[in-house]
């Protein structure tokens, strides 16, 4: 082999050599941003739940201040106590949504999140703003539920808290679309929105906005099409969400 020939074969090899080891830091990367991401939804799901439990503990103190004047004083110190507790978590809190949505933002746009922890807590929120007339339940080639506004375009909300894996328009029929990740396999995604009021990342709460009811992609009138699925693939294997939602119908 000549000189030339070596010199060739070598900077190949170290080439390939380069490229696995640049891949494998991709790698190590992504998982090291999958495993904060984890850790970041338990501490978030962890403070809310710690945060629901002291409220509870103060409604309990401030309805015993009102039976018994005599242990105002004692109670009162307790009170505040509480009080700075639920505000330094709240503080916490508002740190490590913001730090997961980072770390959201930047799995995504590589990739897929990592599976997460349930976000949810369980109940959930009517998807419409003030409307509530189903057009078309779910059933055979529709795998969602309409909800018809009437030419009205009031806010679509999330039903459920999660993280935004999509928003945006794909040309797959539904239009401007928003998917929301739950956790576990749960997933619901939003279809036909006159505008998206959210973005990929966002650690989004039940009953915040997302949208506005509209008519893009394949639909003939303003209505929201909504679709659920705790098996992962909320585009294609779904199952009735108004089994979950019609409970707040009403409200
Ligand atoms: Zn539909």
């Amino acid at each position: 082999m000549s000189k030339r020939k070596i010199k060739v074969v070598v900077i190949a090899f170290l080439l390939v050599v380069l490229s696995f080891y640049g891949m494998n830091q991709g790698n190590i990367q992504a998982v090291e941003l999958k495993n904060k991401q984890v850790l970041l939804a338990n501490n978030i799901i962890k403070s809310i739940k710690y945060q629901k439990d002291i409220m509870t503990e103060l409604e309990i103190l401030k309805n015993k201040e009102n039976q018994n004047t005599d242990a105002l004083n004692i109670n009162l110190t307790l009170e505040m106590t509480f009080q700075k507790t639920l505000e330094n978590l709240e503080i916490e809190s508002i740190k490590d949504k913001l730090e997961f949505q980072l770390v959201n933002k930047q799995i995504l746009s590589v990739g897929n999140t990592a599976k997460l922890p349930y976000l949810g807590d369980g109940s959930y929120t009517w998807p419409v703003e003030g409307y509530f007339h189903v057009s078309q339940y779910y059933g055979g080639i529709h795998k969602g539920v309409d909800i018809n506004t009437l030419g009205a375009h009031p806010n679509v909300v999330a039903v459920q808290t999660g993280i935004v894996v999509k928003a945006g328009n794909e040309n797959d029929g539904f239009g401007n679309k928003v998917i929301i990740y739950h956790g576990e396999n749960t997933y619901t995604l939003y279809a036909h929105l006159q505008t998206i009021k959210t973005q990929v990342g966002q650690y989004i709460e039940e009953g915040t906005p997302v949208g506005i009811v509209g008519h893009t992609g394949d639909s003939t009138g303003d209505h929201l099409h909504i679709q659920l699925t705790k098996t992962g693939d909320v585009e294609n294997n779904t199952i009735d969400p108004y089994e979950y939602i019609k409970l707040v119908e009403n409200k």
